[in-house]
Formats: C-alpha cells, structure tokens, sequence
C-alpha cells in the first residue's frame, strides 16, 4: 500500500486525515508545524506528538521528498536544482538571493500545454500536472536546506518570497495548486504573507477569477502583446480568452487582491513586439483608451532567452530601455527583469531547458536515464 504524502495536505486536509486516524485537530497543528516549520520528515524525532500517532503514522505516512537530480549554482547566487518526478519527467525550481528577499521560483505542471512561442518549456510540451506534494516540496527541501546550508539563526527564514512561475501554468493545475498556496501562507506553516506570494498565469481567466474568490495572493499575468492579432500568435491561450475578457479579470481580481497592482509580464522579442507602436497601443489598452477596461499595472519588461527552436530574437538593450520608457513616460511604472542565473541556464524561460524534449520522456525512461547537459554558460 502506498503511503500517503503528508506535503499533499493544507492544514485543513491534515486535520481530516488526522480525524480518520482518531486525532483531534491541536494534533494535526503539532504536525503541521514540526513539517514545514522544522522540516522534519522524521516521525520519530517529532517528541511532542503523542507516541500512538507517531507509531501509526509510521505505517501509512511520510513526508515525501523530491529526488534530486542536480543542483547547479550561479557566480550571482542564484541556485537552480533539478528534480525527478518520474517517468522521465523533470522539473525545476530557482533560488535567487537578493539584499533584502530570497525568492523561490516554484513549478507547477512537468512541461506545459499552453504553448507558448517563446518560452522553451512550452516547447517541451505537456507531460502532467504535478501533486500538491510535488509543488510544496520544492519550497519544504528549498527552506530547510538553505537555512542549514546559510546557517541561518533560529526563526530566520530562507525563502521569503514565493512565485509560481517556473515550469507550468498554475492555474492549469488549480486543484494541486489552491491547498499548496494556503500551506505557503498558513502561519503554522510557512506564514508567507499573500503580497509575497506570486501567481504567474498566461491568463486563465475563469481560474484568475477562482483564485480571486479562494486565495488572492499577488497576480502576474503573461501579456507580451498589445494586440490580439499579436497575442494570438504569441500566447495561443488568448484565442480562448482574448485580450478584453483578460483585462475584465483581472480588474476584478483588484477588487480582492493584496496589491493594488497587477503585475504584466512582458517577454521583448526583436522586431515582433518591441516597436514604439506596440508600446503605445499597451499604454492605450492598459488605460482603457483601447476600449478595454483600465487596469492599474506595472510592466516587467523581460529580455528574451533565446533557444534555437523558437526562431526569435533578444531585443537590444537600447530598444528596451527606450520601451520602458514610453511606459514610463504615460505614468506606468515599469521595470526591466534583470537577467539572474544566466550561467546555469536559470533564467526565464529556460527552465529545464536541458532536458530533451518532453515528447521523447517514454523513450528515455525505458533507458532509465534523464540527459542533463552540463551547463557551463547559458521561464
Ligand atoms: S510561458 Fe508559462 S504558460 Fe507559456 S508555455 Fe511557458 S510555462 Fe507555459
């Protein structure tokens, strides 16, 4: 019999396991905290739980890791690692360090559906959703090895920020994904705070409008086009959910958000959407001079990763800046990403980017080997 992954539960779904098992629900709590607030895996080291759960966990419980494939770290800090989850299948998750934050980039699907153009995951295509205990255990191993590995004091965290933008549209995966957000934010668990919990979303949009009205955490959507002409070729999700129904979304999505911003990821592609053209018509469709509804936002301008399959180009640095700045100029505030992890291949849209295609996954499970090419210089 297969044990049951105690990572798949939120605090809620721990107590209704612990009631199957004759516990009271201060019992789940007590769990709860010695797995994702101590990181332990060990039931027998869990010295306040009474001894009779203990030994009846131990027949039909743990706390189930991912299997690490590689772990490759960056001359900037950022740390990128590699997991199995079976079947040839790989995911990956990113830890980038900055002065004040330590943020981790988390995976929700192996591959994605979405498809799209420039992102190098959407060129793997879908192989299958990931577990609640597959999404959670990235942020429990990430945490509790980072504070070993920093030797941080006592009650300091690691990971302080969390975005849901690795491998995957979350909100493809929302069943996996809702319990996973409420143990990020849960105070017996990691007790992040909803304004530093991200969801990146090509823009699904009767699932922005779920997860408004079940966890609003902060929201990132993918647009990366002004036009739906643009957009269609560029994110393919937008002939199902076009331009203004997205921006209606997520215009309501404010109403309950944490931040009174949505965040519009923006991928800059050399002659494809980088013209002062396209930025006017952005500054005309956000404004709701376009005839959308308007929507307070700030732009992440996001220099392309280029991979030979995609047959597009990084837009130059002086087109980006003088993007920006259109933006800026019409009152947006607007960044551009700066490139982290760029010598590990861990950069946006590169996500297991060194892993074959996701098409061939049978084919080299039956040869029991996942091909990582070492990366000495490189969504
Ligand atoms: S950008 Fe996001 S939604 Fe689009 S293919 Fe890549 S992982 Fe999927």
């Amino acid at each position: 019999m297969e044990r049951v992954n105690l990572l798949d539960f939120d605090l809620d779904g721990l107590t209704a396991y612990c009631a199957e098992l004759g516990e009271k629900r201060f019992r789940a709590v007590q769990l709860f905290r010695w797995i994702h607030q101590k990181g332990e895996a060990r039931f027998d080291r869990m010295s306040d739980l009474a001894r009779s759960l203990r030994d009846k966990l131990e027949l039909v419980a743990e706390v189930r890791p991912l299997s690490i494939l590689s772990e490759h770290a960056s001359a900037d800090g950022t740390i990128k690692w590699l997991y199995d989850v079976g079947q040839g299948n790989a995911i990956e998750a990113v830890f980038i360090p900055e002065d004040d934050r330590g943020t981790l980039c988390i995976s929700s699907q192996a591959g994605c559906a979405v498809g799209c153009r420039f992102c190098s995951t959407g060129h793997q295509g879908f192989s299958r959703n990931l577990s609640t205990g597959e999404i959670v255990a990235q942020l429990w191993q990430t945490e509790h090895h980072l504070r070993q590995r920093l030797a941080l004091p006592a009650g300091q965290r690691a990971i302080t920020n969390v975005v849901m933008m690795g491998m995957g549209e979350p909100l493809q995966n929302y069943s996996a994904l809702l319990p996973a957000l409420r143990t990020m934010l849960d105070d017996h668990g990691y007790g992040l705070s909803r304004r530093r919990v991200t969801v990146s979303t090509s823009g699904v949009v009767p699932m922005i409008e779920r997860l408004r009205d079940d966890c609003p955490v902060a929201l990132a959507v993918s647009l990366h086009a002004p036009t739906d002409a643009l957009r269609d070729q560029l994110v393919p999700l937008n002939r199902k959910y076009p331009l203004a129904e997205l921006l209606r979304s997520c215009s309501a999505y404010l109403d309950k958000a944490p931040r009174d911003f949505i965040t519009f990821e923006y991928c800059m592609l050399e002659g494809v959407n980088d013209q002062p053209e396209h930025a006017a018509a952005l500054v005309a469709l956000v404004t709701g001079r376009g005839g959308a509804v308007r929507v307070p936002c700030k732009f992440n301008l996001i220099p392309f990763n280029p991979f030979p399959a995609s047959g597009l180009r990084r837009s130059s640095k002086e087109q980006v800046m003088s993007f920006a700045r259109i933006l800026q100029d019409a009152g947006i505030v607007t960044t551009v990403r700066k490139t982290r992890g760029d010598d590990i291949d861990a950069a946006c849209g590169q996500l297991a980017g060194e892993v074959q295609d996701r098409t061939n996954a049978q084919q080299r499970m039956t040869r029991s080997v996942i091909r990582v090419v070492p990366t000495s210089a490189a969504s």
